[in-house]
């Protein structure tokens, strides 16, 4: 981000460090709308105290340090900084309040315990972690989890813990929060195509399910465990800052919105009918679908049809077949012939894409070959043999990639949960389910969506099955759906939609945040580069011992809502960005505090 004063957080990073996918944890802050931070990369340069002091929260990456680095460091927290390492080197330890017991363990799960202050309002799962932990002894910091074995065998050693001291804050995360969660993403990429254990399933397809099985727990399949770490970090974040400065947070959806409903469909070997009924069907729940074309179906939508239909809020994009078992040359060429065939027939570059059969090749090699292509969403990541319908990724958000480089692709994934020839089919080794079990499959993937997780519910139905030309109930399926959303007020998302406004999303910056104790006076500009409508803005409700009683923005009053989210209370208020200009904010904080937790809607 550029900021024209010190921005509240800080991340040390390393370009030459050996660990290149320490650098993710960049995204994780996009991804959670911490907009406001400045990356230092302490390759070649090195560290200064009062340099440090000028922003309230150093996150610390998983890279080594010199030890005048370390000393700076420890001399940061004790002037009163907030420090987040992240896998620090283990000879911070004492700074953590956390004793180095010289063991690592790998690959196991955190447990949350409930008695710290900061898993208020957050479940008590238990949940994977990818790559190494340092096992420490707590040397009085306060475990905010501990390590366990498996899923009911926590150890004494802290996985997180926090510590205040008089003045300064830490938090450890005895793993590498960032590295793991690429790999909760991204899954292994020694199982990709072009790895040394490719196709693990044996079906003789590249797809990405190859690369989490036996790394993804499947009894977790339904959690999304990396979504949850990052709203752990999201609740320490929120505590350091609460002792300087309160952090505006851009929200995930547009218009205040819990979740959001995201149903596309792949048009294999559809006819006419079965799109006309799939439109028509899905419009008469007033809802958005979004199909992957096929180059062999783009005679049945005319390019006339298109346009009509992308005007009333649906979404169109290729359904890309280059073979089972593509070479990186082949998919990359093509991608490019068969993105530049949808432009010649529909006039535009697609904004996403998916695959037929979901092939995929090398680890993030084809996301770099989409985005090449002009593909900004891939909808590819899927559970398929032995893992089946669930947050595969451990995410329901859209997250972009990073490449063993250390490069973030600009292409996000917004990775789906449940298919119908998937899950109703035994393809993927598990029971097929039956059409109320799909229905209730999806219903509870829906409640948790909204109500607990805050993610996108992306369902995968066929024309084909919906128009009845192929056996599969999904029009019934697609109907108890779209009758939830309806009921329940639930909003359906396309694909161009998406991309559009997760663009403007992240394209918001702030600057000269600052906070006024005395008057409890909160300000702050932001703009956006991208006009996009609908930014939902949160400032923590409570801050310093006193509450939000109003906010402005360019000096109007403007209305806002309380909500509580994971351990925090936000006054939330939404703003629309139209053009390139800044805009001013003012909060006051000079309410009692009281317990809010309303609904955002
Ligand atoms: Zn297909």
């Amino acid at each position: 981000m550029k900021m024209q004063s010190p921005s509240s957080i800080l991340i040390l990073t390393d370009q030459n460090s050996e660990n290149k996918l320490s650098s993710y944890i960049t995204e994780i802050l996009q991804m959670e709308g911490f907009l406001e931070y400045e990356v230092k990369d302490l390759s070649g340069s090195e560290l200064d105290v009062d340099e440090l002091l000028r922003h309230d929260i150093v996150v610390l990456s998983n890279i080594p340090l010199s030890s005048s680095q370390k000393a700076i460091l420890t001399a940061y927290v004790q002037k009163g900084g907030g420090l987040i390492g992240l896998r620090p080197p283990k000879e911070l330890g004492f700074l953590f309040r956390v004793r180095p017991l010289g063991d690592t363990l790998s690959e196991r799960y955190i447990k949350l315990e409930t008695q710290h202050p900061l898993s208020e309002g957050m479940e008590a799962e238990t949940l994977q972690y990818h790559g190494e932990a340092d096992i420490y002894a707590l040397n009085g910091a306060q475990p905010l989890a501990y390590l366990c074995q498996d899923l009911d065998c926590p150890t004494r050693y802290p996985a997180i813990a926090t510590h205040e001291y008089a003045r300064g804050r830490t938090a450890i995360f005895a793993y590498d929060l960032a590295a793991s969660t690429v790999l909760f993403h991204q899954g292994r990429s020694s199982q990709s195509s072009i790895g040394d254990y490719p196709d693990p399933d044996s079906d003789g397809m590249f797809k990405p399910t190859d690369l989490f099985l036996n790394q993804i727990d499947i009894r977790l399949k339904h959690i999304p465990q990396a979504d949850i770490q990052q709203d752990i970090l999201v609740n320490i974040i929120e505590w350091m800052a609460g002792f300087t400065k309160p952090l505006p947070r851009v929200w995930y959806f547009p218009d205040r919105e819990k979740g959001l409903v995201f149903i596309g469909g792949d048009s294999d070997g559809m006819n006419l009918k079965d799109f006309e009924t799939t439109i028509s069907t899905v419009e008469k729940y007033s809802g958005v679908f979004t199909t992957y074309l096929m180059e062999e179906q783009y005679g049945v939508v005319t390019p006339q049809e298109e346009q009509s239909l992308r005007e009333k809020g649906h979404s169109f994009g290729p359904h890309l077949w280059h073979g089972q078992r593509p070479s990186l040359s082949e998919k990359r060429q093509g991608i490019k012939e068969e993105i530049k065939h949808f432009r010649e027939c529909y006039g535009y570059t697609p904004l996403s894409s998916r695959g037929h059969s979901v092939i995929w090749v090398g680890w993030t090699e084809q996301a770099k070959y989409l985005s090449e292509s002009g593909i900004r969403l891939s909808c590819d990541f899927t559970g398929g043999k032995y893992i089946g319908a669930g947050y595969v990724t451990g995410s329901g958000l859209p997250w972009k990639f990073i490449n063993k480089e250390g490069h973030i692709l600009d292409i996000y994934e917004q990775p789906y949960q449940i298919c119908d020839d998937g899950s109703m089919h035994d393809k993927s080794c598990l029971p097929p389910l039956t059409l109320e079990e799909a229905i209730q499959r999806s219903y509870e993937f829906m409640d948790a969506a909204f109500k607990k997780y805050h993610t996108v519910f992306q369902l995968s139905l066929h024309p084909i099955y919906i128009g009845g030309s192929a056996d599969l109930p999904s029009k019934e399926w697609l109907e108890a759906v779209l009758a939830k959303c309806k009921q329940e007020n639930l909003r359906t998302v396309s694909a161009d939609e998406w991309v559009r406004f997760n663009d403007g999303r992240r394209a918001i910056e702030f600057r000269r945040l600052e906070y006024y104790p005395k008057r409890g006076v909160l300000t702050f500009d932001f703009k956006g580069s991208i006009p996009v409508k609908g930014i939902t803005l949160m400032l923590p409700v409570k801050h310093l011992g006193r509450a939000v009683s109003s906010v402005a923005v360019d000096n109007a009053p403007v209305e806002y809502n309380l909500t509580a989210l994971g351990g925090t209370e936000y006054a939330v208020f939404v703003v629309d960005i139209r053009h390139t200009e800044w805009h001013r904010v003012e909060a006051n904080y000079t309410g009692e505090q009281s317990f809010v937790g309303e609904s955002f809607r």
